[in-house]
C-alpha cells in the first residue's frame, strides 16, 4: 500500500511541469503553438478539462483543469489519457462546470457581468486588479498580506488579476508577488486581466476596454496567458474584465475558451462591505489608494467579523 502512495505521488509530481505549486523559479520560459482546446481526458484515473495545448521550453504540454475543484495546471500531454472533444455541458454537474455556465447567463449588463459573489457562508475572496500603471506597486497590501500570513500560519489565498502590460513595465515587483507564492505565503489564483487593458477616458463604456473599435480579442486573453506561462506561473480559469465592463460577443468568447468571468460585489473603493461569499475588488497598481486603505483596515477588523479569506473555488462552491 505504501509503495503504491509513494508510485503515484512521484508520477504527480514529474507530470506538473512548474512543480506541485504550480509556479516556476524561473522565467523566460518558451511558449509555441498556443491553442484552445476543449477536451475531456484521464488524468491519473480521474477525468480532467484540457483547455489549451501547447509547446513549452520544446516539450508538449497541456493547461488542464479539475473539475471538483477549477484548480489548473501544465502538464506534460504524456500524462493525459483518451482525450476527447466535449461540449460546454459535459462537465455541468461539477464545480467547474457549473461556474462557467453561470458565468455567461444573460441579461448581459454592460457593467460586472460573470460571478459577483459565490453561495459560501465560510469565505470571502480578495481579487487585486493589476491594470497598466505607471504608479507601480501597491506594496503596503501585499507585506499586509505577508502578515497576516505569519499570524494565521498558512497562504492567504488571493486573486491576482494580472495584465501583460503591467507585468512587462513591473518585472522587479511581479517578482516580489510571484515569491511571497513561492514562499508559500500567498496562495495565488493568476487571474486573467486582458494583456494590454486599453482605455480611453473621452469614450463612453460601450466603446471602451475590450469594446473599444480594434481590439484583438485573442492578444487580449490568449496572449495575456502566454505572457503569464512565460513568466513562470500558472493562470487560472478565472478571468476579469478591463474595467469590469463587457457584452454579449466578448462574454461569449472568453466562455468559449473556457474561462470564469468574475465580477465583484464589494469594489471596496466603492463603499461596498465584503459579506460572506463576497468577491472582494481593489486595485494593486497605486490607481487607487483609497481601496488599498479600506483594504488594510478591513483585515484588521476581519477576525472580530468572523470573516476569513478563502479561494476563489472556495467562495463560488
Ligand atoms: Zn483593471
Amino acid at each position: 500500500m505504501g509503495l503504491i502512495i509513494a508510485v503515484a505521488q512521484a508520477s504527480a509530481e514529474s507530470c506538473n511541469v512548474f512543480g506541485p505549486e504550480g509556479t516556476s523559479t524561473n522565467e523566460n520560459h518558451a511558449v509555441k503553438n498556443y491553442q484552445p482546446t476543449y477536451n475531456s481526458c484521464f488524468f491519473q484515473g480521474r477525468e480532467v478539462l484540457s483547455l489549451r495545448s501547447f509547446s513549452l521550453n520544446g516539450q508538449n504540454v497541456n493547461l488542464m483543469v479539475e473539475p471538483n475543484t477549477s484548480k489548473t495546471s501544465i502538464v506534460f500531454q504524456e500524462c493525459l489519457k483518451s482525450c476527447g472533444e466535449v461540449d460546454e455541458l459535459y462537465f455541468n454537474g461539477s464545480h467547474y462546470g457549473a461556474n462557467h455556465l453561470n458565468s455567461f447567463m444573460s441579461p448581459f449588463p454592460l457593467m460586472n457581468d460573470g460571478l459577483g459573489f459565490g453561495g459560501s457562508q465560510k469565505y470571502i475572496a480578495l481579487t487585486i486588479d493589476m491594470c497598466p500603471s505607471s504608479r507601480g506597486f501597491s506594496s503596503d497590501v501585499y507585506t499586509k498580506l505577508d502578515e497576516l500570513s505569519k499570524n494565521q500560519l498558512r497562504a492567504i489565498p488571493v486573486g491576482v488579476a494580472m495584465t501583460k502590460r503591467w507585468l512587462k513595465r513591473w518585472p522587479t515587483e511581479f517578482k516580489q508577488i510571484k515569491k511571497l507564492q513561492l514562499e508559500g505565503k500567498l496562495e495565488v489564483d493568476w487571474v486573467n486581466h486582458s494583456a494590454n487593458h486599453r482605455y480611453n477616458p473621452k469614450k463612453s463604456l460601450d466603446e471602451n476596454f475590450l469594446l473599444m473599435a480594434g481590439t484583438d480579442m485573442e492578444e487580449e486573453v490568449l496572449g495575456n496567458e502566454v505572457a503569464l506561462i512565460e513568466e513562470g506561473v500558472t493562470p487560472s480559469v478565472y478571468f476579469r474584465f478591463p474595467g469590469l465592463v463587457s457584452d454579449y460577443d466578448t462574454i461569449n468568447y472568453v466562455a468559449n475558451l473556457g474561462l470564469i468571468t468574475l465580477g465583484s460585489n464589494a469594489w471596496l473603493a466603492k463603499g461596498e462591505e465584503p459579506q460572506f461569499g463576497s468577491i472582494i475588488l481593489i486595485h494593486g497598481n497605486r490607481n487607487e489608494v483609497v481601496g488599498e486603505k479600506k483594504l488594510i483596515k478591513y483585515i484588521d477588523e476581519m477576525i472580530k467579523l468572523g470573516h476569513m479569506f478563502g479561494s476563489l473555488d472556495q467562495v463560488l462552491n
